[in-house]
């Protein structure tokens, strides 16, 4: 791993400061307390990185607001051949990132550079972007007027994000906030604080190459006392906050008292329905790696399988055997399906997880535990787990980000199907398998699943980056990366221009002088 640090310019100390320049060395010691980013993968110390003081807080803010002013100056297609050198950056460093990533998070090295592709895709659209933030033009009531609608860059964007896409998520809102001619200030999770420091360190070189101020892409590093700063902050019109629905909620009460924009992207209750015509060959693959994929530790993984009593001892024996086919070990090892959870907390939360799942009643098909022995010495890594449970045990109902599979029943029509994949708090992703098109157009109406995303005949897990990404209920509402999510990175204004020599008043209303 040291070669891997060593390409992306990671030194053992990072100071907290970066705004830009990350002139971070062992020697710039502030008076933050260090983050220590220890690997799920073998337990190893990977490096520190200094968390962020008050005082440097504000120097970074400074830096910030003071890049909004020239940034906004540049034209936005200007701006988008400065995110166009950042992807193929990305594209040269794909392999050290990615294996970072795999490293510092856990999951599989596929999985670390396909995070590092999703940055490098978020980056060609949005070069494309660059030249499409197009309003309006919207005829006016009046004669001899106009109106239109323009967008203009909102200011200083703040990024808090989650620990299990490390890198992907501020590439989904920076690559498109920095073409909207916005700034970020990203406070990434304390639990992969590397990941951050090494893509600020990528796009740093850039933006000095090109004689653009450092301050348009700032980190901050620290616990969520660092996330503090930022949602409190009035200099902060927009704050793109990833994480637990925990998190969220203290996080969009906390913007919103302030009249700040949050968009928020939080957990998930995923589920997907297989219906009596559904496809095996499908369902399987889809299923499982949509359960196991990251150790379960992805905002879209598969937590529930909703599957026609009529199909179910088939669907059920299917997934149990590909359970036994699944291989758990070092995830920098192509061969091995699952790494390891992120640390000892998550392992505890999964333990506790499968108990309370037990107690309510639930039947486990597959047991899980944790692994111990050769290989596993960091005691992360844990066996991924299938429960027969009710769809409102409270275990279920929750979620729990690890890899545990709950599996139901449902009888009769798709509807008593679609009513269950509803019953949850959470509204992210959602999937059906069938052949039937009046199954499937029902899943995707108005009536049927209320998640921002609801696939046919792919899982619920992942997602291209071209469409708008998000969840609703306790989700949070917010929209990422593709369609027009990039309104939210923008303010929007109306104009009425009058090009008469009448003054007209809206509405008929005459006010004579
Ligand atoms: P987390 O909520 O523990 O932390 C997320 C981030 O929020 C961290 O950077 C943390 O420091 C910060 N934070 C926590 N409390 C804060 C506060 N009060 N004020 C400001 N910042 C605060 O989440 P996690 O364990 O890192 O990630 C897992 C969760 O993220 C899961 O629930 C998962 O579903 C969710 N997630 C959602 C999406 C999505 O797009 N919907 C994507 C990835 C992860």
């Amino acid at each position: 791993i040291q070669d891997v640090l060593q390409q992306l310019g990671l030194k053992a100390i990072n100071d907290g400061t970066s705004t830009g320049s990350n002139n971070f060395s062992p020697d710039s010691y502030r008076d933050g307390e260090l983050i220590e980013s220890y690997s799920p993968v073998d337990g190893q110390l990977i490096g520190k990185v200094k968390s962020t003081t008050r005082e440097d807080y504000e120097k970074v803010m400074d830096a910030a607001t003071k890049a909004f002013l020239s940034w906004r100056d540049v034209p936005a297609p200007q701006r988008g051949e400065i995110v166009r050198q950042f992807g193929n950056k990305l594209r040269d460093l794909k392999r050290p990132l990615g294996k970072l990533v795999s490293y510092e998070m856990g999951k599989s090295l596929q999985e670390g550079y396909g995070e590092v592709q999703e940055m490098i895709d978020i980056c060609d659209f949005a070069v494309g972007l660059s030249r499409q933030l197009n309003g309006q033009t919207i005829p006016s009531e009046r004669p001899g007027h106009v109106m239109r609608e323009q967008w203009h860059p909102i200011g200083v964007v703040g990024i808090i994000s989650a620990f299990n896409f490390p890198v992907a998520v501020w590439a989904w809102n920076t690559a498109l906030a920095w073409i909207c001619g916005d700034v970020c200030v990203w406070k990434a999770s304390e639990k992969a604080p590397l990941c951050s420091v090494a893509c600020q360190n990528i796009i740093a070189a850039i933006l000095k190459e090109n004689n653009c101020p450092e301050g348009i892409s700032c980190i901050v590093n620290g616990d969520y006392k660092v996330g503090e700063m930022i949602t409190t902050d009035s200099r902060i019109p927009l704050v793109s906050a990833t994480g637990s629905t925990r998190m969220g909620r203290i996080v969009g009460a906390t913007v919103a008292k302030r009249f700040g924009k949050s968009l928020l992207e939080l957990g998930g209750n995923n589920a997907i329905i297989i219906t009596p015509s559904a496809d095996l060959k499908v369902v399987v693959p889809g299923a499982v790696f949509g359960a196991v994929g990251t150790c379960g530790q992805r905002c879209t993984s598969t937590r529930r399988l909703i599957i026609h009593e009529s199909v179910y001892d088939k669907v059920r024996d299917a997934i149990v055997g590909a359970y036994g086919q699944l291989t758990i070990g070092n995830p920098l090892d192509e061969k091995n399906h699952i790494g390891p959870l992120i640390d000892h907390d998550a392992v505890n939360t999964y333990l506790a997880a499968i108990e309370k799942a037990k107690a309510e009643g639930g039947n486990v098909l597959v047991e899980g535990g944790v692994l111990e022995g050769e290989g596993y010495e960091s005691g992360c890594y844990v066996k991924p787990a299938i429960i027969e449970a009710e769809n409102n045990f409270e275990i279920v109902q929750h979620e729990t980000f690890a890899p545990i599979l709950y599996l139901m029943k449902y009888s009769g029509e798709v509807e008593n199907a679609i009513a269950k994949q509803n019953g949850v708090a959470q509204g992210l992703s959602s999937a059906i398998m069938t052949n039937e098109m009046k199954e499937a157009e029902k899943f995707l109406s108005y009536a049927g699943s209320d998640c921002g995303i609801a696939n046919v005949n792919i899982g619920t897990s992942g997602a291209e980056i071209g469409g708008a990404f998000g969840g609703e209920k306790e989700t949070g509402g917010g929209r990422e990366s593709g369609s027009d999510a990039w309104k939210v990175y923008m303010r929007r204004q109306t104009n009425t221009i009058n090009y008469s020599d009448q003054l007209p008043l809206a509405q008929g209303i005459k006010f004579d002088l």
